[in-house]
């Protein structure tokens, strides 16, 4: 026979097999510290991707511009947030972070280009 054990306590469970909490009181900490986490990933996201959003929006005032890679990466720019990815049929990546995009160049030069 399998020992259930409460999730958030480590209490042996007696009662229904299906259970996972010992208490009412269990259940709400586990649901409250979960749900907490789960609210701090995303705010911490999207602290990143206003970031990387100013950035974008910093370095193309103009709507179309040229830059290096290094100056991307100056400012903290991380590479790995972006909310939406187009493939041209020609297959050109555009990363977008909203309406600010860019896309990879030669030579570690990107183009930054605002969707209208
Ligand atoms: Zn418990």
């Amino acid at each position: 026979m399998m020992q259930k054990q409460c999730l958030e306590c480590g209490e042996k469970i007696v009662g229904r097999i299906d259970k996972k909490f010992c208490t009412d009181y269990c259940r709400n900490s586990y649901n409250n510290k979960v749900n907490k986490d789960s609210k701090n990933l995303i705010r911490n996201t999207n602290n990143r991707l206003r970031k990387n959003y100013k950035v974008l929006s910093e370095l193309n005032q103009s709507g179309k511009t040229k830059i290096t890679k290094t100056k991307l990466l100056h400012q903290n720019f991380d590479f790995n947030l972006f909310t939406s990815i187009y493939t041209t049929k020609t297959g050109n990546v555009y990363y977008y972070i909203y309406d600010q995009g860019y896309l990879g160049l030669e030579n570690d030069f990107y183009l930054l280009i605002k969707k209208d």
